[in-house]
């Protein structure tokens, strides 16, 4: 199937493309990329850098994620539609964003109350409104709200995420960077009767999950 190129005036249609000319083929992902604005979600220092593709600073020590892996990640959480989808590491709320506009509702935590607020404060002026915001260590899940279809950690754990496994449904995929602080591999992982399937998808470099079942702070 050939996939027309988003159009020129998109927001967001460099990013699509860019990630397009890469191998990223559903033509959903493409299509949501190219409505979203990546400068956005950048302080105004580093807005000059909004179509690199590699993970920019957005300030306290964290990063907006390289589009790339966005779009990789969002490809192979498969969203068509219904699903309830946890997020960890809500960041600049760039990756929120791409999530809200395919799943029909996202619960995002945040340890930083800062970077929630302010990726709180640009993903209500995009009018999203079925996103659910949590401050606190997102290591631990969001027990009320489990189970659900989809997991996504954007930020390197150093083992297997025992307690959000817990909280994925039966036939869910949880997507997280599992490894050393400098390295990690991009890892899916599927519950199937209850066990866990696992694939590496990639090789990657996320900053730190600090929490309970991440990284201690420091
Ligand atoms: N998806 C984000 C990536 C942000 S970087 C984006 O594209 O902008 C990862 C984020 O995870 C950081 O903001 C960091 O503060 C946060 N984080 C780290 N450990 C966490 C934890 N245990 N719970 C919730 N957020 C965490």
């Amino acid at each position: 199937m050939s996939i027309p190129d988003p159009p020129d005036h998109a927001p967001g249609a460099e990013i699509a493309r860019q990630v397009r000319a890469r191998g990223i083929d559903d033509p959903r992902v493409l299509d949501v990329l190219a409505r979203i604005s990546r400068a956005r979600f950048l302080p105004p220092a580093e807005r000059s850098h909004a179509l690199d593709d590699r993970a920019v600073p957005i300030g306290l020590e964290q990063t907006i994620s390289q589009p790339y892996v966005v779009a990789v990640m969002t490809q192979e959480l498969a969203l068509r539609g219904p699903e309830r989808v946890l997020e960890i590491g809500t960041g600049s709320g760039y990756q929120t964003a791409v999530l809200s506009f395919m799943a029909a509702e996202v619960f995002t935590i945040e340890r930083l109350t800062i970077l929630s607020l302010r990726a709180r404060s640009i993903l209500d002026g995009l009018c999203r409104t079925n996103i659910h915001y949590r401050i606190g260590d997102g290591t631990l899940g969001w027990p009320e709200e489990a189970p659900f279809d989809r997991i996504l950690v954007t930020a390197g754990a150093p083992g297997f995420p025992a307690t959000l496994f817990e909280q994925l449904d039966e036939k869910g995929i949880l997507i997280a960077p599992l490894g050393e602080e400098d390295a990690q591999e991009l890892t899916l992982i599927r519950k199937v009767h209850g066990f866990p399937i696992q694939r590496v998808l990639m090789p990657c470099r996320f900053v730190k999950l600090i929490g309970e079942e991440g990284w201690s702070e420091g």
